[in-house]
């Protein structure tokens, strides 16, 4: 069976403050890891081409990954975008969409700086290529939290104003905070999502339910080797020393210990 990827991002930003570093992946050190992708011959694919496979069973190309970046921060415009250009990679981004044209007020208060997030213009531009638009709510909303007409509304209000803005199907979402209740992806599939992204760490394959697919959270403190772990064992926090923990249970499981 046919596996695949999808990493997280957040920030495409020098971090600013210590709480930012774990959300904000320097641009030079995300295009490291667009390299690695890219010598490694991994397929950078897109959430369509995802969406395709596993409501159509078309094929995925061999090693396929897809980028995401949640909340819709302007510097996906000013720093992510020009390098997923250059290396000719498609991303989806997921718009906390009453956010746009303001900044992250979700997160203030907690040792995180002001940030613009992209405004419409940003989005639509970017939309003319290769980076396709999800909704994560309109108020970057703990879904968990909310009653069901409440949760019905933030989820059903972004899809319709991601498909106002582009006057194209918005069909993607993603959880924010990756909360959600027994309840909440059977919202968002009555709301006419396909595919929902959790936070829950590991790999996908056809089996995996289309509105809880798993991701890979690539911190803004990962060097390119940790990108590498990551992808190998599909799990966000592998220490330094997993892989020889790991490979010894391995051996051990194999002589019956
Ligand atoms: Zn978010």
């Amino acid at each position: 069976m046919q596996r695949f990827t999808i990493l997280m991002y957040h920030m495409i930003s020098q971090p600013g403050t210590i709480a930012e570093a774990k959300y904000a992946c320097p641009p030079e050190q995300f295009e490291q890891h667009l390299h690695y992708l890219q010598s490694s011959h991994h397929c950078v694919v897109s959430l369509d081409e995802i969406e395709q496979h596993l409501l159509n069973d078309t094929a995925l190309p061999d090693n396929a990954v897809a980028i995401t970046l949640d909340d819709g921060f302007e510097d996906n415009y000013t720093q992510a975008f020009p390098l997923l250009q250059k290396y000719q990679m498609p991303a989806s981004i997921f718009l906390a969409t009453g956010l746009m044209g303001a900044t992250n007020k979700w997160m203030q208060g907690r040792d995180f700086p002001e940030r613009s997030m992209l405004n419409w213009q940003q989005i639509n531009e970017m939309s003319r290529y290769q980076i396709s638009f999800g909704a994560h709510t309109v108020n970057h909303a703990k879904l968990s939290e909310l009653d069901t007409t409440a949760a019905e509304e933030e989820i059903s209000q972004s899809k319709q104003q991601v498909e106002d803005q582009l006057g194209t199907p918005c069909s993607h979402f993603a959880y924010p905070y990756g909360l959600f209740t027994e309840q909440t992806p059977k919202i968002v599939k009555n709301a006419g999502f396909t595919l929902a992204c959790s936070t829950r760490s590991g790999f996908n394959n056809s089996k995996r339910d289309p509105l809880l697919l798993h991701r890979i959270e690539v911190y803004g403190t990962d060097p390119v080797w940790k990108l590498k772990q990551k992808m190998t064992f599909g799990m966000n926090d592998a220490a330094r020393l997993f892989p020889l923990k790991y490979y010894s249970k391995q051996v051990l499981q194999r002589v019956g210990l």
